[in-house]
C-alpha cells in the first residue's frame, strides 16, 4: 500500500463542494473503509452515494464517491474520488480516514506527477496543469489548454523525429563511407537541419508573446497632474480588476494592479511625474517613474485637453518617445481648448499613430471603453501572435529551445564548412537530446523535481 497517496483536491476554505483523491493500487480498499455503504463489488466510474467514516467509523459527511480503475485515469494507476461538502474539517478527516486505512499524504505535484511517470502526459503538458490553474485570463488560459492538449509536444516530438531521420543517415554515411549503401548528400543533411531550425526559431520568437500571455501586459501611465491619470486607472482596472495583486517584484507605493484587455492579462502603473527637479525625495520618485517607464510594454501618455497644453506635457513626451506610445486627451466633456497644433506636436515628439490617438474622457464608462478599444487595436498590431501556431510561454522550454538552436546551427556550420561528418553528427544529437527536455523525454532527475515543485498539495 505504500504507493497509495491521497490529498484534498480542491482550494482550502469553505466551498459547497471540496474533493478528496485517492491514486494507487490501494485505492479500491481505501473506498471499501471510508466508504459506508460501499457495495462489494464496486463498478468503476459509476456514482454512489453515501456516507463517509472517520477512522474510528463515525459519520462525517454525506458523501458522492467514484473508483476510477486503471489504466484509465488521470494518474494512470487506481483513483478514488470521495467528493464531500467543501468543509476544512470534513475533508481533512476524510483524508486522514484514508491515512488510517493505509494511503498516506500526497506530495505536492504527486498526482501530475505519477501522470507523467506514467506516460499519461508529457512535461510540457504537466507544466500546462500548473499555467491552467495560475491562468488569470482567457488567453493564457486558452494557450495553456491548447498546451495541455499536447500541441506544444507534439510539434517538440515531430522536430526530434526529424532530426532523428538525419542522425541516422548521418550514421550510415559515417559506419559505411564506401559502401553501396544511398548516400544521403551532406546539403540534403543541410537543408533539413535547416528546416527543422527554422521551426525552433519560431518557437522561440513565439515566447516574447509567451511572456506577454503570461505576464501581463504592462502598460504605464504618465501625464502631469491632474489630466486624469488616477481616473484612468480605476476605469481601466474596474469591475475587471483581477484579484492577484502579489505581482513579483512590485512594491505597493508606485501604484500597480492588474486586470485584463481582450483577453490578456494587463498591469497598468500609475507613474508619479517625470520632471526634471533638484528635489532629492521628488528625485527618488521620478527615478522609479524611469525605471516603470523603461519596463513598461505600452506607455498611455495623458494629457488634458480642456486647458492649453503646457511645456510639461512637452517635456514629458520627449522622455517617452523612445517607447510606444499612445496618446490619451481628455476631458472632452469640458469641451476642447487645446489647440490642435500643440497636440500634433505632442503626436510628432512621441512618434504615435493618428489610430493611437482618443479623444475622451474617462470620467465616463464610455469614455473608457473607447481607451480600451484602442489599446485593445494596439495590441492586437503590435504583440498578438495570431498565426495559430505554438506558443511557447514556459521559460524552462524557451531555455531548452534556444540551447537546442544554438547547437544546430553549429552542427549546420560544420556541415557547411564540409567538416568530418563524426564532428557534426555530435552537434546535432546534442540538440535531439536538449528538446527531449522539453517533453522530459531526456529530464534529469533535477528538471523534473524542479517543475514539480511549482505545484501545490492535490494536483
Ligand atoms: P491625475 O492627477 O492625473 O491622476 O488625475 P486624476 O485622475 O486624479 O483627476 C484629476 C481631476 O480631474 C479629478 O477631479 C477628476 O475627477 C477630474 N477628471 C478626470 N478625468 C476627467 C474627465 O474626463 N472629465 C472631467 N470633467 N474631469 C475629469
Ligand atoms: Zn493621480
Amino acid at each position: 500500500m505504500a504507493d497509495t497517496f491521497a490529498a484534498i483536491a480542491t482550494p482550502l476554505g469553505e466551498g459547497g463542494v471540496g474533493i478528496v483523491r485517492v491514486s494507487g493500487p490501494g485505492s479500491l480498499n481505501i473506498m471499501k473503509v471510508v466508504f459506508k455503504e460501499c457495495p462489494d463489488k464496486v463498478e468503476p466510474r459509476h456514482v454512489y452515494y453515501g456516507h463517509a467514516l472517520d477512522a474510528s467509523g463515525n459519520v462525517i459527511d454525506e458523501m458522492i464517491c467514484i473508483y476510477m480503475r486503471a489504466p484509465h485515469t488521470f494518474t494512470g494507476e487506481d483513483v478514488v474520488e470521495f467528493q464531500a461538502h467543501g468543509s476544512n474539517v470534513s475533508l481533512r478527516l476524510i483524508v486522514m480516514s484514508a491515512i488510517s486505512a493505509g494511503a498516506r499524504i500526497a506530495d505536492p505535484g504527486e498526482f501530475t506527477k505519477l501522470a507523467f511517470l506514467n506516460g499519461k502526459l508529457d512535461l510540457s503538458q504537466a507544466e500546462a496543469v500548473i499555467d491552467l490553474i495560475k491562468a488569470r485570463s482567457e488567453k493564457p488560459l486558452s494557450i495553456a489548454s491548447d498546451q495541455l492538449n499536447g500541441s506544444l509536444g507534439q510539434e517538440i516530438v515531430a522536430i526530434r523525429n526529424n532530426i532523428k531521420d538525419v542522425l541516422a543517415q548521418m550514421a550510415v554515411n559515417i559506419d559505411f563511407p564506401d559502401e553501396d549503401i544511398e548516400q544521403v548528400s551532406c546539403d540534403e543533411f543541410i537543408t533539413e537541419l535547416k528546416r527543422q531550425n527554422d521551426r525552433l526559431q519560431s518557437l522561440i520568437k513565439s515566447s516574447e508573446f509567451g511572456k506577454i500571455a503570461r505576464e501581463g501586459i504592462k502598460i504605464a501611465l504618465v501625464g502631469r497632474t491632474n489630466v486624469g491619470k488616477s481616473s484612468l486607472l480605476n476605469g481601466l482596472l474596474g469591475e475587471n480588476r483581477a484579484i492577484v495583486t502579489d505581482i513579483p517584484g512590485t512594491t505597493r507605493d508606485t501604484i500597480e494592479e492588474s486586470s485584463s484587455i481582450g483577453g490578456y492579462p494587463i498591469v497598468v502603473v500609475d507613474t508619479a511625474g517625470i520632471r526634471d527637479t533638484d528635489d532629492v525625495i521628488e528625485q527618488i520618485g521620478i527615478e522609479r517613474s524611469k525605471n516603470e517607464i523603461e519596463e513598461a510594454d505600452l506607455v498611455v501618455m495623458v494629457a488634458d485637453g480642456s486647458t492649453e497644453l503646457a511645456a510639461e506635457d512637452f517635456e514629458i513626451a520627449e522622455h517617452v518617445a523612445n517607447k510606444k506610445v499612445m496618446l490619451v486627451i481628455n476631458k472632452e466633456d469640458l469641451g476642447m481648448t487645446a489647440a490642435q497644433s500643440d497636440i500634433d506636436k505632442l503626436k510628432s515628439i512621441i512618434g504615435c499613430d493618428t489610430g493611437d490617438i482618443v479623444y475622451t474622457s474617462v470620467k465616463t464608462v464610455k469614455g473608457i471603453g473607447k481607451v480600451r478599444d484602442a489599446i485593445e487595436r494596439n495590441l492586437a498590431r503590435g504583440f498578438i501572435k495570431s498565426d495559430g501556431g505554438n506558443i511557447v510561454t514556459n521559460e524552462r522550454h524557451k531555455d531548452a529551445l534556444v540551447r537546442a538552436k544554438a547547437v544546430l546551427v553549429h552542427g549546420i556550420e560544420l556541415l557547411e564548412m564540409r567538416e568530418p561528418l563524426e564532428v557534426a553528427e555530435i552537434e546535432v544529437h546534442d540538440s535531439f537530446q536538449i528538446l527531449g527536455e522539453i517533453i522530459g523525454e531526456t529530464a534529469s532527475e533535477e528538471i523534473l523535481d524542479t517543475v514539480f515543485s511549482k505545484f501545490c498539495l492535490g494536483k
